[in-house]
């Protein structure tokens, strides 16, 4: 079929989506793709579709033979240009589920504007269709609704986002993508330079250096949007290269930063999602945050809380009895619903905390106004007494009880049994359920490296009162540190920085990190901080999950015009891929090529 010309004639007088009854009698051009084809006595009906919707277009045998001989030939996905009178739809053709279910097209004539391949899925049925094929043919993807609503929303986002900084008087700043190794932790993408042969830019990790010698540029208040590399291992939510919306600010503490972004998120979320956000947005330490949530980005829709009832077994012989002599703690889960589990059920859940590391877990079920479980033998009637006191147990609930001899690991694995039995048995509300998480600690061991390394990254402060323990008890320091917590995903964190060279430098001691090491990498940073830096603080929130939050995608590629697959491909358009000898050659780089390539 050969493609008819576009002129001005054939230009769209209004969109697919925008019809209604009201308009009936009027003539209008349409512009679009063809979505479906229905033949009915004689009678073509197809769906033209456009990115604000679809309109019902009739071909009637009789009225205008010539189009309706030419619309036979017409397949999905074709691009059309339709003219015709609009019409209210016969008495009991209506589709309620369409914005324009009430009209129809009636077609005088079209154009042929561009046949389609066959499409490899259709549009309309995307949803079982292998991601990876949902990859390679994208521009079909990105036709289904849901995805133009993604990205309709994403813009939004990026346009409240700029706007508001830019309200709060911020600077956009672009920082450079080839750039020098920033650490956050992951492994960079290098850069072969061509001029410089045998040396490599870094692609940004995050601007985070640069941000913080605009604040010594004086600047004062930054933003941007700001694409980051990091070369991980692809998790759900992960991609090799994703935004941030990146933040930094001089004379300010963690407060000015903590209201900025509170009042950010309510305005955005009040717009975006019509959803009013109640400020002050609450705060937990991170100390408080492992012990009653077992996580540091607890999801508040769940109520249920982890409780300390070490003192119950306390006394008498019991399981517990060494680890809590040896300074470990016991803790309990209340899992309302659970008096029903059997047995079995029970033994799986305490399959699944053993699979996460536990050596066991206990359970108590509240039987004829008893307690029953594995572990009664072991308590006296007071102990019992106060155990059914201190977690409020009913017939109707299951209390979980776990020891262990590391803290964080016992938090942790009762926090995921949490999240998971919550999510089993429906007990996360609905609705938008913000957290700052503050005051991390600075640094954690490594037993990869055999070294202290910053939880956050090296230029975070910590807190004055633990000046001290920097050389004697790392583990003890607390970070000017917070996080920003939504429905128990992380969206964000930053920090106040370290401004002054002497305490960066015991910053990088206690990392291990030499000052030969220090000056090689980051010897531009402390130089600038050696030249009237400013106190200066910052957060970078998470552009793709908060936009897949606001969406309620299920994946941070689904927020994202043209993502990576779990193996770092595009499938769309092969990258990454080899290259010719010559091009190695010119950056001085031996192949690994075949020599024909
Ligand atoms: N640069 C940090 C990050 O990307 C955020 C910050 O401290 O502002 O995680």
């Amino acid at each position: 079929m050969i493609s008819g010309k576009f002129t001005d004639e054939w230009k769209r007088t209004v969109k697919c989506g925008e019809p209604r009854v009201a308009d009936a009698g009027r003539e209008v051009v349409l512009n679009g793709w063809l979505r479906a084809r229905r033949d009915l006595g004689g009678i073509i009906f197809i769906e033209l579709w456009d990115y604000t919707g679809v309109c019902q277009i009739v071909f009637n045998p009789e009225t205008t033979p010539d189009a309706h001989a030419r619309a036979k030939d017409l397949r999905g996905e074709y691009v059309l240009a339709v003219r015709g009178t609009l019409r209210k739809r016969p008495e009991g053709t209506e589709n309620a589920n369409l914005p324009t279910g009430e009209v129809e097209l009636v077609a005088s004539d079209f154009v042929l504007l561009s046949p389609s391949a066959l499409p490899p899925f259709d549009p309309d049925g995307a949803d079982g269709v292998n991601e990876d094929l949902r990859m390679k043919y994208r521009y079909i993807d990105l036709r289904r609704e849901g995805m133009q609503k993604n990205l309709r929303v994403r813009h939004r986002v990026l346009k409240y986002t700029r706007d508001y900084f830019d309200k709060n008087g911020f600077l956009e700043v672009e920082t450079p993508i080839f750039t020098k190794s920033t650490p956050e932790g992951a492994r960079d993408y290098l850069v072969p330079s061509r001029v410089n042969p045998g040396e490599f830019y870094a692609l940004p990790q995050s601007p985070q250096i640069y941000k913080q010698i605009l604040m010594v540029s004086g600047c004062d208040k930054y933003m941007q949007i700001a694409r980051c590399f990091r070369d991980e291992d692809l998790r759900a939510d992960r991609q090799p290269e994703f935004t941030q919306i990146d933040v930094e600010m001089s004379f300010v503490t963690e407060n000015d930063i903590i209201s900025l972004i509170e009042h950010y998120f309510a305005g955005l979320f009040r717009e975006t999602a019509g959803a009013d956000i109640t400020l002050p947005i609450p705060r937990l330490t991170w100390k408080e945050a492992m012990e009653r949530y077992g996580s540091d980005k607890p999801d508040l829709r769940i109520d249920m809380e982890i409780i300390d009832i070490t003192d119950v077994f306390r006394k008498g012989e019991n399981p517990f009895a060494r680890t809590i002599a040896s300074g470990g703690a016991v803790k309990g889960l209340l899992l309302p619903g659970g008096g029903s589990l059997s047995r079995r059920e029970l033994d799986e859940w305490e399959n699944r905390a053993k699979e996460l590391g536990a050596a066991g877990m206990a359970n108590f079920q509240m039987k004829d106004g008893a307690l029953k479980g594995p572990l009664v033998k072991f308590l006296s009637g007071d102990a019992l007494l106060a155990l059914a006191e201190k977690s409020g147990i009913t017939q109707q609930d299951v209390l979980f009880v776990m020891s262990g001899e590391k803290w964080t690991a016992s938090c942790e694995i009762l926090g995921q049994i949490r999240l998971e039995t919550a999510c089993a048995f429906g007990l996360a509300r609905e609705g938008w359920k913000f957290l700052w998480v503050t005051e991390f600690p600075l640094y954690e061991w490594s037993e990869e490296e055999s070294r202290w390394t910053a939880v956050h990254h090296p230029f975070t402060s910590h807190v004055p009162e633990d000046a001290e323990f920097m050389k004697s008890d790392p583990a003890r320091v607390l970070a000017r540190a917070y996080d920003i917590v939504l429905n128990g995903s992380e969206l964000g964190g930053g920090s106040i920085r370290i401004h002054d060279p002497e305490t960066q430098q015991a910053a990088f001691d206690a990392l291990g990190i030499t000052p030969e090491t220090a000056r090689e990498r980051f010897g531009f940073l402390l130089d600038a901080l050696a030249h009237g830096a400013p106190p200066h603080g910052g957060i970078a929130l998470g552009l793709d999950r908060l936009v897949m939050l606001i969406c309620g995608a299920k994946s941070i590629r689904d927020v994202m015009a043209f993502p990576k697959n779990q193996k770092a491909q595009c499938p769309l358009s092969g990258a990454p891929s080899r290259v010719k000898q010559n091009q190695l050659e010119t950056l001085f780089i031996l192949s690994t090529a075949p020599d024909d390539e």
